[in-house]
C-alpha cells in the first residue's frame, strides 16, 4: 500500500496520512514500558486500550489483534465456519482472502449501487445447502442494512461476520454498527481513520466469546499448560498499545477535520455534471474514512482513468478503491459467482470510482487544488 508519506515538504497531496501521536507523550509512555520491562503478552497498556476502545466504540468487548486480516481469519475459525460464505466483491482483497485461508468457498453477491454494500435482495438466491455464513463489509464506513441481513441469517440459520475495517466509530441512531451480527472486525492500519501503525481488533457481545478469542490469538493457550484449540499468534505489544492510547485521544478531532473536508468537497462538486458522491445518511454518525466520487464519462466528458491520471500529473494521489474487483483476481475469477453478469453493479462502481484525498491534515489550499483539478 502506498499513500503513507504525508508530503508536507513537497506539493504531493496523498490520499491518506497517518494520525500520529505527539512524540513527547509517546516517549513518556515508552519510558513506562521500558521501566516495567513488560513489552508484550497482555500488558497493562494492552488491557487499558481494549477497555478504552470498548468504551469509545460503545461495544461490550474488544480483543486487539496485530492487523485487520487476522481477526477475520480468527473469527471464521472461532465460529467453525465452513463450506460457502456469501460476501461482496467490492472490498479490499483481505475480506475474501480470509475465507480462502480457511478453506471456505467465497460466493460473491452484487452490491446495491446506492451504498456500495452487499445488496440484501440478492443474498437469498445465493444461499445453498453448503452456506454457513454471510460476510458483509461496511464499505467506506457506510452501514450495511444490518437488520435485513440479520433477518435472512436467522431464517436460514447462518452466522454473520462483518468486516468493519472502515467503520471505526460509526453509529446508527446512537448505537454502534459494530454491535451488529455475531462478530465484527476492525483494521487499525496506518491508512485507516484510527491507527496503531499496524493493528486491528475483533468486537464481540459476551465475555465467554471474548475469552475464547483471547485464547485463539495466543496459540490457544488458556493457561500455562492448557491449549484449548488451534490458535494463532496475533498478540499486540505494549509499544503499539501505548501509541493506540494516545491516538484514541485525538481521533475525534481527526474525524471532525475529515468531516469539514467532506463538506467542502460536496459543496463544490454538487453542481458538477457527471460527478456523483454519497451524502450523509440520516441518523448515522459517519467517520468520513473515505471520499469516493463516481465519474460518468459521458456526462463529465472525461473517463474515470483520464481524470485519475490528470490528478496524478498534478501530484494529487487519489486511489481507485475498489478497482479491480476481488472477483477478477486470478485466485477468484474462476468461481461461478465471479461471472461479470452476476455482478453488474459492482463492476460499474469499480470502473467509475476515485477516492479523493481524505485525511485530517488537508489544508484548504490542498482541498482547493483537488477541486480545481475536477471542477
Ligand atoms: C484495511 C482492510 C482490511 C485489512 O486490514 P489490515 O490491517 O491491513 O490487515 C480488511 N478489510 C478491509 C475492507 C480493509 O479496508
Amino acid at each position: 500500500m502506498n499513500g503513507l508519506k504525508s508530503g508536507r515538504d513537497s506539493d504531493v497531496i496523498t490520499v491518506t496520512s497517518p494520525l500520529l501521536p505527539n512524540l513527547d507523550e509517546f516517549h513518556a509512555l515508552l519510558k513506562q514500558v521500558w521501566d516495567s520491562k513488560w513489552i508484550t503478552n497482555n500488558g497493562s497498556f494492552h488491557k487499558q486500550l481494549e477497555q478504552e476502545l470498548a468504551a469509545y466504540l460503545k461495544v461490550p468487548y474488544v480483543s486487539l489483534f496485530t492487523n485487520g486480516t487476522l481477526p477475520l481469519i480468527t473469527a471464521l475459525q472461532a465460529m467453525h465456519i465452513s463450506g460457502e460464505v456469501i460476501t461482496t466483491p467490492y472490498s479490499f482483497v483481505a475480506t475474501t482472502h480470509a475465507l480462502w485461508w480457511n478453506g471456505i468457498k467465497p460466493v460473491f453477491v452484487d452490491i446495491d449501487p446506492a451504498t456500495g454494500n452487499i445488496d440484501p435482495d440478492r443474498i437469498e438466491e445465493a444461499i445453498t445447502s453448503k452456506t454457513s455464513a454471510i460476510m458483509p463489509v461496511h464499505v467506506y464506513g457506510k452501514p450495511c442494512d444490518t437488520k435485513r441481513i440479520q433477518e435472512i441469517a436467522d431464517k436460514y440459520g447462518l452466522r454473520v461476520i462483518y468486516d468493519a475495517a472502515h467503520a471505526f466509530g460509526v453509529e446508527v441512531n446512537g448505537e454502534s454498527i459494530l454491535n451488529a451480527g455475531d462478530l465484527s472486525t476492525l483494521s487499525f492500519h496506518a491508512t485507516k481513520v484510527y491507527n496503531t501503525i499496524e493493528g486491528g481488533a475483533m468486537v464481540m457481545h459476551d465475555e465467554q466469546t471474548k475469552k475464547r478469542i483471547d485464547y485463539l490469538k495466543n496459540f490457544g493457550f488458556a493457561g500455562e499448560t492448557t491449549v484449548v484449540g488451534p490458535g494463532i499468534n496475533s498478540k499486540v505489544d505494549e509499544v503499539r498499545a501505548a501509541y493506540g492510547l494516545l491516538n484514541l485521544r485525538q481521533v475525534d478531532a481527526a474525524i471532525e477535520a475529515r468531516h469539514q473536508t467532506a463538506i467542502a468537497y460536496r459543496e463544490a462538486l454538487r453542481p458538477v455534471n457527471g460527478i456523483t458522491f454519497f451524502e450523509d445518511m440520516p441518523g448515522v454518525k459517519h467517520n468520513y474514512s473515505y471520499f469516493p466520487v463516481f465519474v460518468n464519462a459521458e456526462e463529465y466528458g472525461m473517463t474515470r482513468d483520464e481524470l485519475y491520471f490528470k490528478m496524478r500529473e498534478q501530484n494529487i494521489l487519489g486511489r481507485r478503491y475498489f478497482y479491480p474487483l476481488i472477483s477478477t483476481f486470478s485466485t477468484y475469477r474462476g468461481l461461478e459467482s465471479s461471472r461479470p453478469e452476476n455482478l453488474p453493479n459492482a463492476h460499474k462502481m469499480a470502473e467509475s470510482v476515485i477516492c479523493l484525498p481524505m485525511h485530517h491534515e488537508l489544508s484548504s489550499e490542498d482541498i482547493g487544488r483537488v477541486l480545481n483539478c475536477i471542477v
